[in-house]
């Protein structure tokens, strides 16, 4: 396989992830082994939430093809990938998504399923649910709160009620059960400025509330840090709080977070299958490159090594590395 260094002189500078700095103040970071790959199967969502970091929604047109889906089955197989992490805007609305998860579950990869939960309420969707199931995909679920006003203004009106509508399909058919293979994790951030209380203590909370209000079981929370991009940026800037909040991250940062960094053991490919360090770079357009300095294509990835090759950091980084840290598995130290 070829190594990236040859091709990427600019970033060549780290080779571990604690020797040297980068000039917005985070450190490199090097590569691990790629063990996820990470697909955004396109921008179009059924919701419009305030702090989307992809600015998805309904008129969004952008949504990966059936060519780039099979090079992500490729990628798969000559990687040996271990999980194969499905994302959006809402996955589940591209026309390959069921194919591309038979294919990758025949393959011996876990799937996971980046799931906003009313998209198993649509019309069109109303068998995903099972569909989830029978394939024993891992849903990853967002759910901002237990409290239906702080959903409903952060993620749209009635959403609250179709995201629980949503669960309550999902616990019907086993998930997030006791002894049951079938996951369902949900995934809190907060709703303005600040970072996200301690993971271990919220997710009790959260037990509580959902399984006395509700009825409804899950197995982990997920606790991310906003991330200063795209509509969450530009709804902290409106409100004049976008400076003070990248200070909070910077003043936040926690060196014992850099080893467990999302994009260590993860590349991110975007819907006409370019490749990133991670789904944050892919919206900040910063793409990996190839010999010949242009973007780098999953087709290309395929024969390549990026281990210990550096990751491409900016300022944004230290929203992962802020406190508790944040990833796409949650916090990175409980
Ligand atoms: S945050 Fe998720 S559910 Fe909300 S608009 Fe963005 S992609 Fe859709
Ligand atoms: S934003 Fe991306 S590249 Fe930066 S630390 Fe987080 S996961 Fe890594």
């Amino acid at each position: 396989m070829q190594n990236l260094s040859r091709v990427a002189p600019d970033l060549r500078v780290a080779n571990s992830h604690t020797h040297s700095v980068s000039p917005s103040g985070f450190p490199f970071v090097s590569r691990g082994n790629l063990e996820t790959l990470q697909a955004n199967l396109g921008y179009r969502c059924n919701q419009t939430c305030s702090h989307c970091h992809v600015d998805a929604g309904p008129k969004r047109t952008e949504m990966m093809d059936k060519t780039t889906v099979n090079w992500l089955l490729r990628c798969i197989e000559t990687h040996n990938i271990q999980a194969l992490d499905l994302t959006g805007g809402a996955p589940e609305m591209n026309d390959n998504f069921r194919d591309l998860v038979v294919a990758a579950r025949k393959l011996g990869v876990r799937v996971i399923d980046r799931c906003n939960l009313s998209i198993l309420l649509q019309p069109d969707q109303k068998d995903l649910a099972e569909f989830l199931a029978r394939e024993q995909v891992d849903v990853v679920a967002s759910l901002p709160c237990y409290q239906k006003e702080n959903v409903d203004q952060q993620r749209g009106k009635g959403v609250f009620d179709l995201s629980i509508a949503g669960l309550r399909k999902l616990n019907a058919l086993g998930y997030g059960q006791p002894g049951s293979k079938l996951s369902l994790n949900l995934v809190y951030n907060p709703a303005g400025a600040t970072l996200p209380p301690s993971q271990e203590s919220l997710e009790v909370v959260y037990k509580k509330q959902l399984g006395n209000d509700y009825d409804i079981e899950f197995n982990q929370l997920f606790v991310m840090v906003n991330m200063p991009i795209r509509r969450f940026e530009s709804r902290m800037a409106a409100k004049g709080q976008l400076i003070e909040y990248k200070n909070l991250l910077k003043n936040s940062f926690s060196p014992e977070n850099l080893d467990g960094l999302m994009c260590r053991s993860l590349v991110s490919v975007d819907w006409r299958g370019y490749v990133y360090d991670c789904d944050f770079n892919q919206m900040l357009n910063m793409p990996l490159k190839n010999a010949d300095n242009e973007r780098l294509h999953i087709s290309e990835l395929i024969t390549m090594d990026l281990c210990g090759n550096a990751i491409h950091v900016d300022g944004h980084c230290f929203g992962c590395t802020a406190g508790q840290g944040s990833s796409c598995q949650g916090a990175l130290v409980a």
